[in-house]
């Protein structure tokens, strides 16, 4: 028999998971604040627990999927956590996940807490995949069980580890299409479609991960990992007039220009600390020190 797996909250994200590990055949026990969202997995065989307590006895596996981690306590505080291997998959700042995981070990359970790199659809889906942290020894015996979401990313025993490592991604998603947004919104006051652009766009963000003359991701990491900036024929006070020219573009053009602005602003302190004459990579000292 496959692993039994309780899930606990049934939004868009927790429905997902408890239908992916009731269609590998794991026997799944799910609970949810708003027990009418049970009705279409009960119907495919799921069970539905009265409480999220005695929902726990059902397995030593309890995915968890709520909005935040206060839900997790509204849901669970009471219940007996002792043997469980609580995977909390919901976000949070890694502060929070830090305190989580003292309150689980203190009732006599594991937190092992996930940053899922998926939307709901794409749940157990080829390239789906989670970061994990958290006590190894508690991940081990259910990497299979985990593994019918999304590839298991093992990333390290700080549970807050998960977290930064997904707001990490998240924020480079969520900037990168923005600027996107941006030139997008930028070329339509010229009257240029968003499909004229997109092959520019696709060009340069595959080009960026790349190897060649455009392959700022490589030249960028050994920089930083080296800590040395070079500006060569690419000075960082050339890119933040660049960045200047980039904010006047959208004032021109009257579109948003929060997003320039904030980028021009980190550029210039970099320059007024001395890298003007360094490359792009000298901005990551402008982030360290705010
Ligand atoms: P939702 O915000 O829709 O999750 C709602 C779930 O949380 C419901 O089960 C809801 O119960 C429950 N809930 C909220 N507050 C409480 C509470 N105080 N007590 C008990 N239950 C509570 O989010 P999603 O399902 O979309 O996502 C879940 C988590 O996964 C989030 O943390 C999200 O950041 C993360 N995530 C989501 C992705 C996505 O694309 N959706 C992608 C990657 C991560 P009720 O039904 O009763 O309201």
């Amino acid at each position: 028999m496959k692993t039994p797996v309780i899930v606990i909250g049934l939004g868009p994200m927790g429905a997902a998971m408890a239908r992916t590990f009731l269609e590998n055949g794991h026997p799944t026990t799910v609970w949810n604040r708003t027990p009418s969202k049970a009705a279409p997995l009960v119907k495919d065989g799921a069970t539905l627990a009265p409480t999220a307590a005695e929902a726990l006895a059902a397995s030593e596996l309890v995915v968890v999927s709520q909005t935040d981690y206060k839900a997790m306590y509204d849901s669970l505080d009471g219940a007996d956590l002792k043997g469980r291997v609580i995977v909390n998959l919901s976000s949070g700042s890694p502060g929070e996940l830090r305190r989580a995981g003292e309150w689980v070990s203190e009732r006599g359970g594991a937190l092992l807490t996930g940053g899922v790199m998926v939307p709901p659809p794409g749940i157990g889906q080829p390239g789906a995949y989670v970061f994990y942290s958290g006590p190894e020894g508690a991940l081990e015996p259910h990497r299979e069980a985990l593994g019918e979401l999304g590839d298991v990313t093992f990333v390290g025993e700080d549970p807050g580890l998960s977290m930064l490592y997904y707001q990490s991604q998240i924020y480079v998603f969520w900037s990168t299409l923005t600027a996107y947004m941006h030139a997008v919104a930028l070329l339509g006051t010229a009257g240029v479609s968003a499909q004229e652009f997109r092959p520019f766009a696709a060009s340069l963000l595959t080009e960026l991960a790349g190897d060649g003359p455009m392959g700022f991701l490589n030249q960028l990491t050994e920089e930083m990992e080296a800590g040395v900036y070079p500006g060569a024929d690419n000075t960082l006070r050339m890119q933040a007039v660049g960045a200047d020219h980039v904010v006047e573009a959208a004032r021109e053009a009257g579109i948003d220009a929060a997003g320039p602005t904030a980028l021009r602003e980190l550029f210039w302190r970099a320059v007024d600390a001395g890298h003007g004459t360094d490359g792009l990579s000298a901005v990551i000292e402008a982030v360290r020190r705010p």
